[in-house]
């Protein structure tokens, strides 16, 4: 099970990423949390990614490319995986191309999720992310009584980029390059859409159906 989860910044597809990593055991590999723990870990390439990524601008491909190639050649791949975050534009979607021939593992299915904009702003900007274990929550979905996570009781933090002059920005990346490099995967009929304007757990359920009737039926 090799997929894709796509979609404009707060939609929800690194928490659908993780439940979906979580319940089909396949990997979750999120460009995003790899570049911030590049970051926090003040790596080489953590220290080259930090201004792109607090503008809200994309990342330097070779950059990305390579913790990514390294990352899908690893052993835990091979049963399937689900990517987040990559590819963010036409060149990306060509370099992700190159890598799985590579590595013999095409993409089965790309799942995007569709919001529309007014509800993404808000979900950004209210955003806490736990430091600890990096769950998502929202301030205005749940009632956050304290700056500590419900499940690990781990600092909740706002991320760098959740802020309005960088969500604004991300916005037009998103629109002027992102948008556009989920065609090539809707031209080979790969694209299956799911709602992302409901709780957390009907997107789910609605993903697992989906995910389960094609995966049976091979
Ligand atoms: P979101 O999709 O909500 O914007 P992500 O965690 O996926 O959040 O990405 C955060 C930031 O990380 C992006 O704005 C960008 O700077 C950087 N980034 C993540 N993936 C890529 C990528 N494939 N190419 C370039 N930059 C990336
Ligand atoms: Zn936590």
């Amino acid at each position: 099970m090799n997929l894709i989860i796509f979609g404009p910044p707060g939609s929800g597809k690194g928490t659908q990423a993780k439940k979906i990593s979580k319940y089909f055991y396949i990997p979750h590999i999120s460009t995003g949390d790899m570049l911030r723990e590049a970051i926090k870990e003040k790596t080489c390439l953590g220290k080259k990614a930090q201004k792109f990524m607090s503008n809200g601008d994309l990342v330097p491909d070779e950059l990305v490319v390579k913790i990514l190639k390294e990352r899908i050649k690893k052993e835990d791949c091979k049963t399937g995986f689900i990517l987040d975050g990559f590819p963010r534009n036409l060149e990306q979607v060509e370099l992700l191309s190159n890598i799985l021939k590579e590595i013999e593992k095409p993409i089965d299915l790309v799942i995007n999720m569709i919001v529309p904009e007014k509800e993404l702003t808000k979900r950004l900007l209210g955003r806490r992310v736990c430091s600890s274990c990096n769950k998502n929550f929202n301030i205005y979905q749940q009632s956050l009584k304290t700056f500590k996570c419900p499940v690990c009781n781990g600092e909740l933090i706002i991320r760098d980029d959740d802020n309005m002059q960088t969500v604004r920005n991300r916005f037009k990346v998103y629109k002027e390059q992102t948008e556009l490099s989920i065609q090539p995967y809707y031209e080979k009929d790969l694209v299956i859409e799911v709602d992302g304007e409901d709780t957390v757990e009907n997107i789910f359920e609605n993903i697992k159906i989906i995910l389960e009737d094609i995966f049976d039926k091979d």
